[in-house]
């Protein structure tokens, strides 16, 4: 029997730390009270005239008087979740909202990512601006890639922006010490200063931010990095507060379905009897997990909804 290790943030895994090892224990469990067909590949329903379904796949069918579609969405298809069960959810009737990636990195401009690239951020604030007002904020983890950022606060932000990046202009803005106020880093920046006032303004940066992130930050701050600190005038040490608290980059885009963790979108829950996961439509289908449109931010709640709508989808049916 799998024993399973509390983690932080009140989160269970497998002891093994082995995914294969959480499937293992599900299949067991279920193959103990029923048949499971390996290498299913539905590729069509249709209910008979005797309220049976017919659920054709390769060359043959079996019937069935219950049937719950538990296909999953259609980001990530590598994992076989590929959208084929919204052709199928339609074809009985049902209203499919058109699948967006949710969790999902995202994309910004070029400027500076050459020198990011793979640097990890921690207990920083991330916020996402459009026309002067923000979206949305995150505080928490991040990293920089060859395309933009991903990390946990960014998978967040993306699922409420992506319906709202196509044709707006879309900020990304960093706080990079959210437990200071203004004044109290200035503060601190006149303490630096006084102590290394001789040194070059790289040095003093090296106990404020990481290294590699030294060069981009000096410049978007519009500093001269060979300048030495005691020649910083309070203009330059406006620039840099501003640089610390709101180090801004353009986002372009988030990326597409196929790299997102969770889509938004799906069968419409209004046609579901959120009771029992029954259609309304059609007697005898059952909806559980990211076929149907709903998702929820990291944390492990994609999974707990999809672990929740099929145990109700089973025992509803009995
Ligand atoms: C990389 C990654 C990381 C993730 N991390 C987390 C996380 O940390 N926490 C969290 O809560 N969620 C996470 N998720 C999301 C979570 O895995 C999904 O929300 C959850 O697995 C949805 O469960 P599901 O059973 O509805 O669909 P799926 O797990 O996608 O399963 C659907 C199954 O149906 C099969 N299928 C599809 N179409 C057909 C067909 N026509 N005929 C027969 N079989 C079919 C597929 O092959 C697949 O096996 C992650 C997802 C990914 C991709």
């Amino acid at each position: 029997m799998q024993t399973r290790k509390l983690e932080r943030g009140g989160r269970y895994f497998i002891s093994s730390g082995k995914a294969q090892d959480a499937v293992d224990a599900l299949v067991k469990k279920v193959k103990k009270f029923s048949k499971i067909l390996a290498s299913f590949d539905a590729k069509g329903v249709k209910k008979s005239n005797d309220f049976t379904f017919i659920i054709s796949y390769g060359n043959n069918s079996i019937k069935s008087k219950n049937l719950i579609l538990a296909c999953g969405g259609a980001s990530y298809p590598s994992t076989g979740s590929d959208g084929s069960g919204y052709a199928i959810a339609k074809s009985l009737g049902h209203a499919i909202k058109p699948p967006i990636p949710a969790l999902v990195p995202i994309v910004l401009d070029k400027e500076y990512l050459k020198e990011l690239q793979g640097l990890k951020l921690k207990n920083v604030e991330a916020s996402v601006i459009s026309s002067g007002k923000t979206l949305s904020k995150e505080f928490g983890e991040m990293e920089f890639t060859s395309f933009g950022v991903d990390g946990p606060i960014i998978l967040t932000l993306s699922r409420l922006i992506s319906e709202e990046i196509s044709g707006k202009k879309l900020i990304l803005s960093l706080n990079l010490k959210p437990a200071l106020s203004k004044e109290q880093l200035n503060q601190r920046l006149l303490r630096e200063i006084d102590k290394i006032g001789r040194c070059h303004v790289n040095i003093m940066f090296k106990e404020l931010i990481p290294v590699q992130m030294i060069r981009s930050f000096v410049n978007y701050c519009e500093i001269n990095a060979t300048k030495r600190c005691s020649q910083i005038n309070k203009v330059e040490r406006e620039k840099m507060l501003n640089g610390f608290f709101d180090f801004r980059f353009n986002m372009i885009k988030t990326k597409d379905l196929k790299e997102a963790i969770v889509k938004r979108g799906g069968v419409v829950t209004d046609e579901i009897n959120q009771k029992t996961m029954e259609s309304k439509l059609v007697k005898g289908l059952y909806f559980c997990g990211e076929i149907i449109d709903v998702d929820a931010p990291t944390g492990g709640f994609n999974l707990k909804a999809a672990f929740s709508t099929g145990y109700l989808a089973g025992s509803s049916i009995g």
